[in-house]
Formats: structure tokens, C-alpha cells, sequence
């Protein structure tokens, strides 16, 4: 398992020092682990003037997995756009051919109340987002702002999705949905945008390789409202990329911890690149403070997505369930009653339990 590390900025290397000590833990019982790291965001531009330098790239392309923490910080705020650390993680994506974005979010018995909604609509809440990633109307030309025959200025972009697109991506959901509870949502405005006629005729035609998988249609504004009317009726949900965008951080809320959401980016073999969900959270940097959590579940989708070990996946994400009800917290976590402790602490609770 060659596995790319990429601390980036802010919390990134002190929740990916954590993630690579399940690592570590896993290579003392016998696992092939190689770890080699690189910059990327922030650091990519202190290091090497780039936020991704080509050795970054370069190895990432190499290895079987990328582990990312995160990237971003007020210092590169002011930056010309193409050297800003946001720029190495879509160019970082870009590069590995990463199209499928994975992002469950799972509410835990013992975080049930960190939801802002009602633990009885939330409680043993399990559904997977998954968001298409380089297609769409983030991506499609023409694209701009011109000036009109009458004088008025105008903005306007493309929405398009080709055949091939969205098949790659239904193939993945369907193939998710086989491993969970069998039943993918497609989220679409097929009433409204052709894009999205075209992309539910697709979908269709997809599912009949997949008979056992029951597939349903649904509205994005619908959507958006049933992941907060009754969220659990989900399993997996297959989406475009600015639907995904915007329903997957809905659903991340649902859980009410950010620091809790990994997430999972897949090219056509399986490669992928492993962060969590949240940024780099330049406000707590360097203090010991952050959750580690959604870093090291992201190693536990990694051993399932990329290297099909379900059994080291299932392995970790018992051993942060066992911390929790352990009553260990980090601040972003905690509760009266529970046992505050910092980032390194909780990577050491993590391992113990392992
Ligand atoms: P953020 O996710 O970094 O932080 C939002 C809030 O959540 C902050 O109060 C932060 O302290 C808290 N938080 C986040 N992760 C936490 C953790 N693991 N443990 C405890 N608390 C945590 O989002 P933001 O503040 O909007 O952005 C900060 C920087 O991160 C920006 O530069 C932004 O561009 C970047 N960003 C990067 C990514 C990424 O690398 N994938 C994603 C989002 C934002």
C-alpha cells in the first residue's frame, strides 16, 4: 500500500500526524505500508512557489492512495488566484482523474445530540452523498460575462454532462449501493433542465445491470428539503456536482460535527485521494485542539475504497466508535460529563483501541 501523505495547512499535519499513526499501528500488525510526504496548498507555495509542486503531483500519481489533511490559511489570502491553496486541490483532482466525491454522513449513538435536529430523525442516520466531480456547469464552456447587444452585461455558464460521464459515476453508485442497503437516489431537476432529462435517461439505462438495486428519482428541491424532513429514508444518493455541493454539505450538518465527516475521491480504478470534509481551520491551528476523527475514518474508507480490505476499514471505525464511548472528546465534540482531551491524545485513544 504506496500511500501519498499530504499534510497542506493549518490543523492538516496535526490531524494527518494522527491518521498516520492508525497507519503505523496497522504496519506494526503486519500491513505493507509505505508513507511518503509532500506539500501541497499553502505549504505547495512556501515550499516550492506552487500549491501543488510537480513532485506532489508526480508522486501522487505514483502512490495507490493520497491521505490529504487540509489546505487554505488567512496568510494566502491575498494571493493571485492560480497560486492560492484552493488551486491545488482542484488541480490535485484534476490530475488523478477523480470523478466519484464519497461523503457519508453517519450520525454516531454517543454524537446524537451534536445535530441540530431532533435525535429521533437522526439517530442511527448512515447515507452516502455521492457527487459526480468534474463535469457540470462548475466546468462546462462557454462561460463569462459579456456585454449584450443592448449594452447590458451578462453572466452565464454551461451546464452540460456527456453520456460517458454519467455512466462512469451511475456504475460507482450502483456498485455502493450493492455493498450497503441496495437503494440509490438520483437527484436531479429533470422537470426543468435538459442536462438533467438526459442525465436520469442515463441512470436508467445504467440501473439494469444492477437488478437488485432499487432506484428512485428525486427533485433537488425536494431533496434538499426530505434531508431535513426525514433524512434516514437515504441510502445512497447519486448526484451531480453542483447538486452534490450543495446537498452533501446539507447532509454533513445533519451530524451536527464536522470534524467527524470523512470523504473519498475515486478515479475509474479505485485510486483515491482520502480527506475529511472540513477545512483547514486556521482559528484552532497549532494548539492541540482539533479532531482528528474525520481524518482517520478517511484512512478507514481508504483500506475499503482503494485497497478492499472492508475488515481493516470496519477494524478503525470500531476503534473510534470504542473511544467515544470511552466519553473522550475533543472540544468541537464535547459535552458536560465526557473527558476533554486534545488531537494527539485522541490519535493515541484511537490506536489503543485498535
Ligand atoms: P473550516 O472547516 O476550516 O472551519 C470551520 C469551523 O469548524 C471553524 O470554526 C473550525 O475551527 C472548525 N473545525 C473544522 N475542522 C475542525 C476539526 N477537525 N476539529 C475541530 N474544529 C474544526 O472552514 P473555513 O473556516 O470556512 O475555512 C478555513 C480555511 O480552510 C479556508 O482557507 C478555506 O478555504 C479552507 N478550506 C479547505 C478545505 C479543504 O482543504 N478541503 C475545505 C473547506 C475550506
Amino acid at each position: 500500500m504506496k500511500i501519498a501523505v499530504l499534510p497542506g495547512d493549518g490543523i492538516g499535519p496535526e490531524i494527518v500526524a494522527q491518521a498516520a499513526k492508525v497507519l503505523e499501528a496497522l504496519r506494526g500488525d503486519g500491513l505493507k505500508i509505505e508513507l511518503e510526504y509532500a506539500h501541497i496548498g499553502g505549504a505547495g507555495y512556501d515550499a516550492a512557489g506552487d500549491p501543488l509542486p510537480d513532485a506532489t503531483l508526480k508522486l501522487s500519481q505514483q502512490s495507490d492512495a493520497v491521505l490529504l489533511g487540509a489546505v487554505g490559511g488567512y496568510q494566502y489570502d491575498t494571493l493571485p488566484r492560480p497560486m492560492r491553496p484552493e488551486q491545488g486541490l482542484l488541480r490535485i483532482r484534476k490530475g488523478l482523474g477523480l470523478f466519484a466525491n464519497l461523503r457519508p454522513a453517519m450520525v454516531y449513538p454517543e454524537l446524537v445530540n451534536a445535530s441540530s435536529l431532533k435525535p429521533e430523525l437522526v439517530s442511527g442516520l448512515d447515507i452516502m452523498i455521492l457527487r459526480e466531480l468534474t463535469g457540470d456547469i462548475y466546468f462546462g464552456q462557454p462561460r463569462g460575462i459579456r456585454t449584450l447587444d443592448n449594452g447590458e452585461q451578462q453572466g452565464f455558464d454551461t451546464m452540460m454532462y456527456s453520456e460517458s460521464e454519467i455512466r462512469r459515476v451511475a456504475h460507482v453508485g450502483f456498485q455502493i449501493a450493492m455493498k450497503r442497503g441496495k437503494k440509490l437516489c438520483s437527484v436531479d431537476k429533470a422537470n426543468v433542465l435538459d442536462t438533467s432529462m438526459f442525465w436520469r435517461e442515463i441512470v436508467i439505462e445504467v440501473s439494469k445491470e444492477y437488478p437488485q438495486v432499487e432506484l428512485s428519482h428525486m427533485y433537488v428541491d425536494n431533496a434538499a428539503m426530505q434531508l431535513v424532513r426525514a433524512p434516514k429514508q437515504f441510502d445512497v444518493i447519486l448526484t451531480g456536482n453542483i447538486f452534490g455541493d450543495i446537498l452533501s454539505d446539507e447532509a454533513s450538518m445533519l451530524t451536527g460535527s464536522i470534524g467527524m465527516l470523512p470523504s473519498a475521491s475515486l478515479d475509474a480504478h479505485n485510486k483515491g485521494l482520502y480527506e475529511p470534509c472540513h477545512g483547514s481551520a486556521p482559528d484552532i491551528a497549532g494548539k492541540d485542539i482539533a479532531n482528528p476523527l474525520a481524518t482517520i475514518l478517511s484512512v478507514a474508507m481508504m483500506m475499503r475504497y482503494t485497497f478492499a480490505r472492508e475488515d481493516i476499514a470496519q477494524r478503525i471505525e470500531t476503534a473510534v466508535r470504542k473511544v467515544l464511548q470511552q466519553g473522550l472528546r475533543t472540544g468541537d465534540i464535547f459535552e458536560p460529563g465526557m473527558q476533554k482531551i486534545g488531537c494527539a491524545a485522541m490519535g493515541d485513544a484511537v490506536v489503543a483501541a485498535l
